[in-house]
């Protein structure tokens, strides 16, 4: 047998063990964690939803008519009038043809990745995309070719050189950097040679574009530029579970062929009843997001002041690269004695070298929420120049 306590202890030792804080109560920003209360800025819940009275109301009255499981999957007797009624509003939000959910963003990924690519086809992938899509690629056995974090020009070269079946997936924002890809350009070139473009904008949809509608939207690209979108529930929507949309003939081809639709249950569709009821406000959600920016914006320029590193992001993903774990791991537990909540993320997570602070914002959050956080944070400052054996 391997020695996993061994390789438990190696993982400590530098700096890579990871840890679960326990959460009391709703998520909001000022959160019970471990038992202690404190200010987080490390949610995806972008627009506070995640405990909205709208939303839980909306729960609970869809209760009593969907009950509480979804009992089978969807092809099954798993699919509710509540995730049929959900798809086409998704549809409707998105501005696409056609929608169809899945259970996780995980297993959105997953599957269509897996459906739409597999063996003898090529899958391209920007450097930085999420575990889930590296996973779908993998899970597909199609070949992979990895292409620099937003290089078209890389991309360009690689699909001339590459016969065959072409996907090109890509985060539409990045979740650990909060830049968004450069979407006109990959829906050229998919344009131009033939490709699939998948884009997953987890962290745009709700935050970027009119209405909330994400990065696609923003950059002013349809249906026909990006023929899958694929969009999260759990994080702006601030309910839970995922979606890919796009035209009515490919969500057919994902019904037949991706596996993480087909063999799992649905998800409960009271949840899928609230989401419905949460995407009016992400729709109506100016004034959050126009708060949203406000922060960001002020953020940016007094964080910098401070010294602070940051990366070139307009989304509410502001990371502060600080390079070593124990760096990372010294500010957040420095940050968190003073009762603020920032996560440090490490590799595998990012490359390795660029363990990050990754500092989210919420419509949640009050101004006085960003003066403590800019308290907190110029107070570590020095932290910013230490050396490991001075600490
Ligand atoms: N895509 C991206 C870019 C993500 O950041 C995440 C979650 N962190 C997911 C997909 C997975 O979504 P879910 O949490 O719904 O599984």
């Amino acid at each position: 047998m391997r020695d996993f306590e061994a390789e438990l202890a190696e993982r400590k030792k530098a700096g890579l063990h990871r840890v679960r804080r326990r959460i009391s109560g709703p998520q909001q920003p000022v959160l019970r964690a471990d038992g202690k209360t404190v200010l987080s800025f490390c949610s995806n819940d972008y627009l506070g939803l995640a405990s909205h009275p709208t939303n839980i109301e909306a729960l609970q009255s869809a209760l009593p008519t969907t009950g509480l499981g979804g009992a089978a999957s969807h092809l099954i007797c798993g699919h509710h009038d509540a995730h049929h009624d959900l798809e086409l509003r998704l549809a409707e939000f998105t501005g696409r043809s056609a929608a169809l959910l899945f259970s996780t963003g995980y297993m959105a990924n997953m599957g269509v990745i897996s459906a739409l690519a597999g063996r003898g086809d090529t899958i391209f992938s920007d450097r930085l995309n999420h575990a889930s899509i590296i996973d779908g690629c993998i899970l597909s056995r199609a070949r992979v070719r990895r292409y620099g974090h937003g290089d078209v020009e890389a991309l360009e070269r690689m699909l001339a050189e590459t016969a065959g079946h072409k996907v090109v997936v890509t985060d539409g924002v990045f979740s650990m950097d909060g830049d968004v890809a450069p979407l006109r350009e990959l829906a050229r070139l998919c344009r131009e040679h033939d490709a699939v473009l998948v884009v997953d904008d987890a962290h745009g949809l709700g935050v970027l574009g009119r209405h909330g509608q994400g990065s696609v939207a923003e950059l002013g690209l349809s249906e026909q530029d990006v023929p899958i979108l694929i969009g999260t529930l759990g994080k702006a929507v601030g309910t839970s579970g995922a979606f890919a949309a796009g035209p009515a003939m490919l969500m057919e081809y994902l019904v037949q062929k991706a596996r993480t639709y087909i063999y799992t249950t649905s998800m409960p569709p009271a949840i899928a009843a609230a989401t419905c009821a949460s995407l009016d406000l992400v729709e109506q959600g100016e004034a959050r997001r126009s708060h949203l920016r406000e922060l960001v914006a002020e953020f940016r320029v007094r964080a910098a002041a401070l010294g602070y590193p940051l990366m070139p992001s307009h989304t509410p993903i502001q990371p502060i690269i600080v390079g070593e774990n124990w760096k990372a791991l010294a500010l957040s537990k420095a940050l968190e004695e003073r009762g603020l909540l920032v996560t440090a993320i490490r590799p595998p997570t990012v490359p390795e070298g660029e363990a990050r602070l990754r500092v989210t914002f919420s419509a949640g959050h009050s101004k006085e929420d960003l003066e403590r956080l800019l308290a907190g944070l110029s107070e570590c400052q020095n932290l910013l120049y230490a050396t490991e054996d001075s600490l």
